[in-house]
């Protein structure tokens, strides 16, 4: 299923639409400077503004600054008029969470689970968290579902497409299975994506227009945000880095190819060869930790480089310079002010990011890097949830708003769009 053709809107909704954004971006906020914005007449404004607040979109809300005389009377959005229903998945956890239509977190709840118990149980279990540990916060309607899955998802059907670590979910409608389950329209998108979603609503800075958002954890994958929007290329396989190759590299990758990046230098294949290394007796930190585990992890790498585990620091410092080699090309092809480096690497600490930097800087051109900042994230735990409240949001409010405002309410038009 594509997303179906939009329907052909009058001039009363696009005006319509057009002043309840105006009105929910806070760009405008009493009828004056409504009329000043939008070039439209007051008569027009006026009819729109009550009409926006019989449909329950807007209300006045106390009086404004006076130029002399009477304050102009305030407009708000009434952003708690309906809710949005956010999942965010990882291989062994999921994170539920319920926004107001401004993306403004209301309560969030986190499970151990296990994505490999595959796609139906999964997205029951999310249901199922929603209307008993959320319950209290899902006392509206839902107006529309974000979700990410930590795989590659084709966004314009909501399903995944070959997932490495989610067995089961190969084409999975996951989007028809929430839509009737909530019955609720769903945009569902790989995790870096809405990761790179959530920060942007977090920096809402000029050099967050055309960013990257590199997610350095068991695999690497990265969100390309370009002028301001999510760039997800011809078939939503945009910026899938972990799976570029390394030249000389001869490593198979858990994907069938050899030479991949993440093959290398994701945090899989760091963990494999810390193994190696522990078995073959060249780090004696990492051989006692594996006596006391079945499987070591980068939490073990990151405690023996805290020791002072010469192995694990010299392959955390050849990671880090493979990964900021590998970005550089990206960086020359995409020309962002920003990249972000996220996801568990990071851990690792200042000297990874240098050694990131370092490389980014040695192997680009000095015109694509000028500019360039490279950081890590300011993570205040919620930036999965937040990133899907913001996919919903810009659906909901920046792409079909004229198709649905009349109505006041998007469901019964988006979930129809979505179900045929
Ligand atoms: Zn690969």
């Amino acid at each position: 299923m594509t997303e179906a053709a939009r329907p052909n809107t009058s001039f009363a909704d696009t005006t319509l639409a057009h002043i309840v954004e105006m009105v929910r971006s806070r760009t405008a906020l009493t009828r004056q400077e409504l009329t000043d914005r939008t070039g439209l007449g007051r008569a027009v404004v006026r009819q729109r503004v009550d009409l926006a607040i019989d449909l329950g979109l807007a209300e006045e809300s106390g009086i404004g600054a006076s130029t002399g005389g009477r304050g102009p009377r305030l407009l708000r959005f009434r952003s708690e008029s309906g809710r949005l229903a956010l999942a965010a998945l990882g291989p062994s956890r999921i994170t539920v969470g319920v926004a107001d239509l401004q993306g403004e977190i209301l309560g969030r709840h986190t499970v151990d689970w296990e994505i490999s118990h595959g796609p139906s149980k999964t997205l029951d279990e999310i249901v199922r968290t929603l209307r008993s540990e959320l319950r209290h916060v899902l006392d509206k309607p839902v107006w529309g579902v974000g979700v990410g899955l930590p795989g590659p998802v084709e966004y314009v059907s909501g399903r995944p497409v070959a997932p490495p670590i989610m067995p089961g979910w190969n084409g999975f409608d996951v989007r028809g299975h929430l839509a009737v389950a909530l019955d609720a329209p769903v945009w569902v998108d790989n995790d870096v994506n809405i990761l790179a979603l959530g920060e942007r609503e977090r920096l809402m800075t000029p050099e967050a227009d055309n960013f990257m958002y590199v997610k350095v954890g068991t695999g690497i994958g990265a969100g390309l945000v370009s002028n301001g929007r999510i760039h997800r290329g011809a078939d939503g396989a945009a910026g899938d880095i972990g799976h570029i190759a390394v030249a000389g590299s001869t490593t198979e990758c858990r994907c069938g190819q050899i030479g991949c990046l993440e093959a290398i230098a994701g945090g899989w294949a760091l963990v494999r060869d810390a193994t190696d290394a522990a078995r073959a007796g060249r780090s004696d930190i990492l051989a006692g930790f594996l006596q006391n585990t079945d499987d070591l992890t980068l939490e073990h790498i990151l405690q023996a480089m805290d020791a002072g585990d010469t192995y694990s620091t010299a392959a955390v410092a050849a990671a880090a310079s493979t990964i900021g080699e590998a970005l550089a090309s990206t960086v020359s092809v995409f020309n962002p002010s920003l990249v972000i480096v996220g996801g568990d690497e990071v851990a690792f600490g200042e000297g990874f990011l240098a050694r990131v930097r370092e490389a980014v800087y040695r192997r680009s051109l000095p015109l694509a890097t000028r500019n360039l900042q490279i950081v890590a994230p300011i993570s205040d735990g919620h930036d999965g949830l937040r990133g899907a409240a913001a996919l919903a949001a810009h659906e909901i409010f920046s792409r079909t708003l004229p198709d649905w405002v009349a109505e006041g309410t998007p469901v019964a038009t988006l979930l129809a769009a979505q179900l045929s």
